[in-house]
């Protein structure tokens, strides 16, 4: 139920690039604004905040001046070592204007597959949380090839929200939320107000994704289904739109919520 969403106190929010970058790769400075000014209000009501953020690899050809984000790992790493810094120092200073300290985690896949390295990570998370610190979290692209990453922003947030026990999980996407169909092209479809996991979400999701974004709808499914497993809420809506964050907690139906028929 959307009051249960309300209620929730550690909460994992996940922007994609297609969110944070115009399409020639330079970080969109004004949806990063909205962003960081919604995750300190929330903050200030005394919920804990993770974000996790796509955005390295596209921050990454705007600065070397790419327009084409291109298929070779190698060169995504490379992209990743220039643009992730430069992520991070736009999103210190703007947490910085609220008076918020953040703190950079990048993970990859072992970090949740060994017991050992997930203790660890969950440690310094609580640490990070307990002193009012915004973890900012991504994948640790520059030295992730593909047998060792999680491989996609959807992913790891869901992995992350378990591996904390937050209590709720938001995608913001580019989309306004699951449909029964492909909207792309056709007017005059809304998104799924709420979804249960059980349902068939694999057949609603097929080929109805983002452009721009690694995953596309696919892999948000996915991340429904692994917050479901961990009794956690989830909520996919549009980070393009005016307060979404603020809507989302206030219990207004925006977006997708997964897992109500699902009991959670
Ligand atoms: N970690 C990648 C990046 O920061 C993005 C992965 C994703 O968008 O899912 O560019």
């Amino acid at each position: 139920m959307r009051t249960t969403v309300m209620e929730s106190k550690r909460i994992v929010v996940k922007v994609g690039t297609s969110t944070l970058t115009h399409p020639n790769g330079h970080l969109h400075l004004g949806r990063m604004e909205a962003l960081v000014r919604q995750l300190s209000d929330l903050q200030a009501e005394g919920r804990q905040l993770v974000l996790v953020t796509s955005g390295a690899v596209g921050a990454g050809m705007g600065r070397l001046g790419m327009t084409q984000r291109p298929s070779e790992t190698r060169l995504k790493q490379a992209l990743a070592a220039v643009g992730q810094g430069l992520l991070m120092h736009r999103y210190e200073a703007l947490f910085a204007e609220y008076g918020r300290a953040v703190g950079q985690m990048l993970l990859t896949r072992q970090d949740f597959e060994d017991a050992h390295r997930r203790e660890i990570a969950a440690g310094v998370f609580d640490q990070l949380l307990a002193w009012g610190v915004i973890p900012i979290v991504n994948e640790n692209d520059s030295v992730s090839n593909e047998q060792i990453r999680v491989g996609d922003n959807d992913t790891l947030a869901a992995r992350v929200a378990a591996m904390i026990g937050a209590d709720l999980l938001i995608l913001l996407s580019d989309v306004d939320g699951l449909y029964t169909e492909d909207p792309r092209g056709k007017t005059g479809l809304s998104p799924l107000a709420e979804v249960a996991t059980d349902d068939d979400l694999e057949a609603m999701a097929g080929g109805a994704g983002t452009a721009t974004g690694t995953g596309g709808m696919i892999t948000k499914v996915q991340a429904a289904r692994i917050c479901a497993g961990a009794g956690i809420r989830m909520v996919l809506a549009n980070g393009g739109a005016p307060g979404v964050l603020r809507s989302i907690l206030a219990g207004e139906t925006v977006g997708t919520f997964f897992g109500e028929v699902a009991g959670i």
